[in-house]
């Protein structure tokens, strides 16, 4: 009999290294699984050239995991479909997903959507994104092979991109609101040895210039409020990420990250979430493949019970 592609035991909620890693767990535990993606397999992690941290490989280039993570899922069973979530509908020992390739039916969902970038929200920055503003050094750093850029944040991203970005641009100015950076000391001693990294401390973008693409930028040194103008060639924004969770009502924190138990259960019986989707300290590769699999061990648990009941 053909198996019913719109029921599931369990369906997970996004391709990064979370939802990938939840799905070879889940279906090794015997359990029916669908991953569903909206737009990339491999989240944010296959925006980046170079891991550095993740064991078994001393550096490898992120699409790279990723493919090796999604082979490993499908090779064990794991059906991958593109689909956007719009909905999660709560039925009796079930629930209905409404998505943009239409309804599915599952006993368990592992939420594993992961961050998009988040923006400075000051002026011109809408109006210049892609012309000039960008957020994925990898996708865009071609189109500046030679020219002067900044980037925009003190984390681990904006230090790992600059080193990047480095080899093709001439020059690349890391402008930070304070004077010490965030990011981890192995990235910050790597951008030190590189002499077209300078740094702009204490200061802050307040608006994006330029007619039909980007031509200056206004900076403010918040120590002093004086404000200048830089001309650039191109802008990389990298402050940080925002969790993608508007279409679940399962309890959140005010960033919008979801609360979980250590079972990685939310609020919602039957709903588990996992990766930089949810609240928790360290947002790295090895706390999401770790977080997949607690989530799905547990969501496997859940439908297994459901099941034992619905055969009393
Ligand atoms: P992040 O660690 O949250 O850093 C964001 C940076 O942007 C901070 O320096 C912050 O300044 C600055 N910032 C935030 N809002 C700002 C605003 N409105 N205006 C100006 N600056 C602003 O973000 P991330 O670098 O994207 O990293 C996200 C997570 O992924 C982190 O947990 C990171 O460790 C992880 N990650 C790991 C690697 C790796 O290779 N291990 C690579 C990339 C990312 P303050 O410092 O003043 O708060």
């Amino acid at each position: 009999m053909e198996e019913n592609q719109n029921e599931w035991d369990v369906i997970i909620i996004g391709a990064g290294p979370a939802g990938l890693t939840a799905g070879i767990y889940s279906v090794r535990g015997g359990h029916k699984t669908l991953i569903l993606e909206k737009a990339l397999i491999g989240g944010q992690v296959s925006l980046t050239d170079s891991v550095e941290n993740y064991p078994g490989f001393i550096s490898i280039d992120g699409q790279e995991l990723t493919k090796k993570m999604k082979e490993q899922a499908e090779h064990y069973g794991a059906k991958i479909q593109l689909a956007e979530v719009k909905k999660i509908i709560k039925k009796e020992n079930e629930f209905e997903l409404e998505t943009d390739e239409g309804k599915k039916i599952t006993k368990s969902i592992i939420v594993a959507t992961g961050s998009t970038p988040r923006f400075l929200n000051v002026p011109g920055e809408k109006e210049l994104f892609y012309k000039g503003i960008h957020t994925c050094a990898l996708c865009d750093g071609h189109f500046y092979k030679d020219k002067e850029i900044v980037i925009i944040g003190g984390g681990d991203s904006a230090v790992k991109e600059a080193i990047y970005l480095s080899n093709i641009c001439k020059k690349i100015t890391i402008i930070h609101r304070r004077d010490t950076l965030r990011a981890e000391n192995a990235w910050q001693e790597k951008a030190k040895q590189r002499t077209n990294i300078e740094y702009l401390w204490n200061s802050e973008v307040m608006e994006f210039l330029g007619e039909n693409k980007l031509e200056k930028i206004k900076i403010k040194n918040n120590k002093t409020n004086q404000e200048t103008e830089m001309k650039i060639d191109g802008a990389f924004i990298y402050i940080g990420l925002i969790p993608q969770t508007k279409f679940t009502e399962v309890e959140k924190s005010p960033t919008g990250h979801i609360k979980v138990s250590e079972h990685m259960e939310t609020s919602e019986k039957g709903i588990y979430a996992a990766g930089d989707c949810i609240t928790k300290s360290i947002a790295q590769i090895t706390t999401c493949v770790g977080e997949g699999a607690i989530a799905a061990t547990f969501a496997g648990e859940y439908v297994d019970e459901i099941k034992t009941k619905n055969n009393k």
